[in-house]
């Protein structure tokens, strides 16, 4: 029997030297890119041990289990003690990352601290809503289907720019950058041309529209495609597999992308 704990640490060095490696091959610092750990593959034993393996930032793609999971590692975590000498852990930053349905905001937006997968006005208008009610600000990142895929969530990239400009001027969200999937191909210059895409749109955005400072993360990168990524300049990577390989996990896990 492996232990899960000691797996699942050596899975995230293995994972963050990569991106380390990656880095240095792009001449970025290291410090660019952060790893988000998605977790939809995960029961909640597993989920409850990701924090002590150094991983702060969680992502979810269902609005229910995210709120649920938050939830349940918050609740485990309260019953330590707050002082990180004796072990106490900040509350874990969770990533909403998959398609989300305007009727689900308010089941994640108190618990989400970043939504990646902003792709229309109208939602971006109910996120902005909800976020007043409950008194706070959100960050987010627009969803861009820069592959170009037919049956891909994002908006296309010709109406990018003019989504942006219009969620730049909701008052409790704070547009953060670009988000994309690449298509699921072995070959790596279809997905290398979809992030060079998501890439240039970024600038373009970030020149052209009234975005702020904050504008500055593109979320680009999964267990089959973060270094491609990391060479066109992603600075968040949202891995699930590659940090879970060698562990059991529950057999109803989801086995793809892009669960809603
Ligand atoms: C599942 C998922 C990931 C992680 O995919 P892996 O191949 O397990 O690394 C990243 N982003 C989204 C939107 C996902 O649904």
């Amino acid at each position: 029997m492996v232990d899960p704990k000691r797996k699942l640490a050596e899975n995230v060095r293995n994972v963050t030297d990569r991106i380390h490696r990656a880095c240095a091959a792009a001449g970025r610092k290291e410090t660019a890119v952060q790893l988000i750990a998605v977790t939809k593959y995960l029961g909640l034993d597993l989920l409850r041990i990701l924090p002590d393996v150094g991983l702060g930032d969680l992502a979810e793609s269902r609005a229910q289990e995210l709120s649920r999971r938050a939830a349940a590692v918050n609740e485990f975590l309260s019953r330590r003690p707050r002082d990180p000498a004796q072990g106490g852990m900040p509350r874990p930053r969770w990533h909403m990352v998959g398609h989300l349905q305007r009727n689900k905001v308010k089941i994640v937006l108190p618990w989400v601290d970043v939504i990646h997968s902003v792709d229309s006005l109208r939602l971006a208008e109910e996120i902005d809503a909800v976020a007043a009610k409950l008194n706070r600000s959100i960050d987010i990142l627009m969803q861009v289907n820069a592959g170009g895929e037919a049956q891909k969530h994002g908006v296309a990239v010709g109406a990018a720019t003019h989504l942006a400009e219009h969620v730049a001027t909701l008052p409790n969200i704070r547009l953060c950058g670009l988000m994309t999937m690449a298509p699921l191909t072995d070959d790596q210059s279809v997905v290398r041309d979809c992030f060079v895409r998501c890439h240039e749109l970024f600038e373009e955005i970030r020149h052209e529209v009234g975005v702020g400072d904050q504008f500055k993360h593109l979320s680009m990168g999964m267990t089959a495609d973060f270094e491609t990524a990391i060479a066109q300049g992603a600075t968040m990577v949202r891995i699930g597999r590659a940090l879970y390989e060698g562990l059991t996990l529950p057999a109803d896990a989801p086995a793809g992308t892009e669960v809603s």
